[in-house]
């Protein structure tokens, strides 16, 4: 049994992208402000499971410790969350550990992310300049601008919303809050701006905001604190005008 010097976890786990998951449980040695990371590590220099028995060590991804890369997303107990920001003394044990449910999984908590950034490609988040000589100042955001997109500028792709979002799902082809966030982002910015319609003609097709249930649990897990529903909003607004304008042939 776990005592006051132990924490208990219980991993989801899986070989490889092909084999079946399974649950393995682990006691390590508990010290005063730990995170998910450190007691992964503990897994890690001693693998062997609760019965006693020599196991592989846990394999999970993670890069910044300090919740800016996104990589270390994980469910912990049952809410998808950074595991570097994530505190020992705040959890409920047995702690459960699994990976992103929303993402094919390449072997124990590493997921594969990549759908996320295809779809930031697919609505061009970025701001396309030519780099070959010196295009001096951009132009200047107004200040109250800069405020609200520095906010949406924060987003670290770790996936959070789109494990909340009912709507994003493997039989569902919708790109999720975080790339119509970066809609937003990009449109907002003067220079962005000169492709505002092709992001917005991105967003109407397939996978797009129509998808959106208006569910509003992304703005609740985002870890960045990320106003999404707020930009959900504000794209719904801009698709109404892009139609319009498109109908009444005024591009
Ligand atoms: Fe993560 Fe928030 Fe970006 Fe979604 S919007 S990917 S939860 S940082």
């Amino acid at each position: 049994m776990p005592s006051h010097d132990k924490i208990h976890l219980i991993i989801r786990r899986q070989k490889d992208a092909a084999s079946a998951p399974y649950h393995e449980e682990f006691y390590v040695p508990y010290r005063t402000n730990m995170n998910i990371i450190s007691a992964l590590m503990e897994v890690q220099k001693h693998p062997v499971n609760r019965n006693g028995e020599g196991t592989t060590p846990v394999i999970w991804e993670s890069v910044c410790l300090e919740e800016v890369c996104g990589s270390c997303s994980m469910v912990i107990n049952g809410k998808p969350r950074q595991a570097c920001s994530t505190l020992i003394d705040q959890l409920e044990q047995p702690i459960r550990i699994e990976p992103l449910s929303t993402f094919p999984v390449v072997r124990d908590l590493v997921v594969d992310r990549q759908r996320m950034f295809d779809s930031l490609k697919k609505v061009k988040a970025w701001i396309p300049i030519d780099g070959t000589h010196d295009l001096g100042p951009g132009p200047r955001m107004a200040e109250k601008t800069r405020q609200w997109a520095y906010e949406l500028s924060k987003c670290m792709t770790c996936g959070c919303c789109l494990e909340a979002c009912p709507n994003v799902n493997h039989q569902s082809p919708f790109m999720g809050p975080a790339p119509l966030s970066q809609v937003r982002l990009f449109n907002a910015h003067p220079t962005g701006a000169m492709h505002k319609e092709e992001r917005i003609e991105a967003i109407m097709g397939e996978g797009g905001i129509t998808t959106c249930g208006n569910s509003q649990n992304c703005v609740e897990v985002c870890p960045k604190g990320i106003p999404l529903t707020t930009s959900l909003a504000h794209l719904n607004r801009q698709v109404t005008i892009h139609s319009f304008k498109a109908f009444f042939g005024s591009y």
